[in-house]
């Protein structure tokens, strides 16, 4: 039977502006999204049977239907109508709800792989048509270009070309609601939104346009995430932010070597997650 093993990045976010609330409880986004090589690898398998497994082993992560990679596979196959059934296993190296967009990033690749396996030939554009009923976050992955995501952040228009860079994730491991980060939010007016540059020349450019609105609600109740950014700085990171609702921060460097030094003396013997990937 055929079977695919693909790699499902992370991403972080260079700017994330929550500009209003929405009737349906949504709030209305501008970000700037970015992926990173620190990837979840996923194997798909055909199996002889309609069944559909996915299993993962980590915990904090639900093995079966409460996995947002089996609601991916449960669209595609019902899509499809051949009466097959698909295996999944899930090596998770991308921390969990750690603003990271793991699982919508899952959910992504197992839409992309049941596509070829299954040669169904759905366009990129349909596939995100599927992958934003599942999470929001889902139809960047399937555009797999830097993108500047508008609305609930399923509206996507590709970036300009972007300086690379070596990313150093640290994550203190709190326990961050998502949920609770939108309730608390005081929206600032929004009449005057930063400008986001037509081109990008410099590393400077985008460390100038670091800005994550979430961080107001996360870092008064978790100082870690503020001691993590200005740890980072110190040790020579171009520029350092807390990603999507956190409470992962990222810093940007210019070469591998510093920034895999700043990852090992900043979690010395925290126990705390520390990553070093680029950005893709
Ligand atoms: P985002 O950056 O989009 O907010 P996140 O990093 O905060 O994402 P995820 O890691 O995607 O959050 O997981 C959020 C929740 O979804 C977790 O509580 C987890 O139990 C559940 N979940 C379901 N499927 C997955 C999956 N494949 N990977 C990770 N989490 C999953």
């Amino acid at each position: 039977m055929k079977s695919l093993t693909l790699k499902a990045p992370a991403k972080v976010n260079y700017l994330l502006d929550v500009i209003r609330r929405r009737p349906d409880g949504y709030h209305d986004l501008r970000m700037v999204m970015q992926r990173v090589n620190l990837c979840d690898e996923i194997t798909i398998a055909l199996t002889g049977t309609s069944q559909l497994s996915v299993s993962c082993g980590k915990d904090g992560v639900p093995d079966g239907p409460g996995n947002i990679a089996w609601k991916a596979a449960r669209a595609m196959l019902d899509l499809s109508g051949s009466g097959m059934g698909v295996a999944i296993s899930i090596v998770k190296n991308i921390p969990v709800a750690a603003g990271l967009g793991g699982g919508s990033s899952d959910a992504a690749t197992v839409l992309m792989g049941m596509n070829e396996l299954l040669e169904l030939n759905l366009t990129d554009q349909r596939l995100m048509e599927i992958g934003v009923t599942l999470g929001a976050d889902v139809p960047f992955f399937i555009f797999k270009k830097t993108a500047l995501a508008e609305g609930i952040g399923e509206q996507l228009r590709a970036m300009p070309p972007l300086p690379a860079f070596w990313v150093l994730l640290v994550n203190p491991g709190v326990h961050v609601s998502t949920a609770w980060v939108y309730k608390n939010l005081r929206l600032t007016s929004r009449e005057e939104l930063a400008r986001i540059p037509e081109f990008f020349r410099t590393t400077e450019d985008v460390c100038a346009m670091l800005s994550n609105d979430l961080e107001s609600v996360t870092i008064p109740a978790f100082p870690v995430i503020a001691d993590i950014k200005s740890a980072m700085m110190r040790m020579g990171a171009m520029g350092s932010m807390m990603s999507g609702s956190g409470p992962t921060v990222f810093g940007l460097f210019r070469d591998r070597e510093s920034a895999e030094a700043a990852g090992s003396m900043l979690t010395g013997s925290t126990g705390w997650f520390s990553a070093v990937a680029e950005t893709l």
